[in-house]
């Protein structure tokens, strides 16, 4: 499932530099939040805790991983989770660098 980000809507900034811009929303609201939603729900319209309008934004809904590409990738990962990892050694020729594979393959 998607997860969307959604934030506060934030009331237009007076033109009066005198008169402060409200605060609108609560900590949750004003830091923004995600909401993980089917594609078809309907939109999130008002803040879980303080019923403020919020916006959906509009970024591209992401599946976050906590593990950056580099550890997943890593030799250590790799093997832990089954893979077998070769690195090219030239000519032709393969040798395993991580996993239970045989050491080396040939084309
Ligand atoms: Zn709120």
């Amino acid at each position: 499932m998607p997860i969307y980000e959604y934030r506060v809507v934030q009331p237009p900034r007076s033109q009066d530099l005198d008169s402060p811009t409200p605060t609108v929303g609560c900590e949750t609201c004003r830091a923004g939040f995600q909401a993980m939603q089917k594609i078809n729900d309907p939109k999130i319209t008002g803040c879980p805790d303080c019923d403020a309008p919020v916006e959906r934004l509009i970024s591209a809904p992401s599946f976050k991983t906590s593990a950056s590409e580099k550890q997943v990738l890593s030799r250590d990962n790799l093997s832990k989770n089954g893979f077998t990892r070769y690195d090219k050694a030239g000519g032709g020729e393969w040798v395993k660098t991580a996993g239970a594979g045989p050491d080396a393959i040939r084309k």
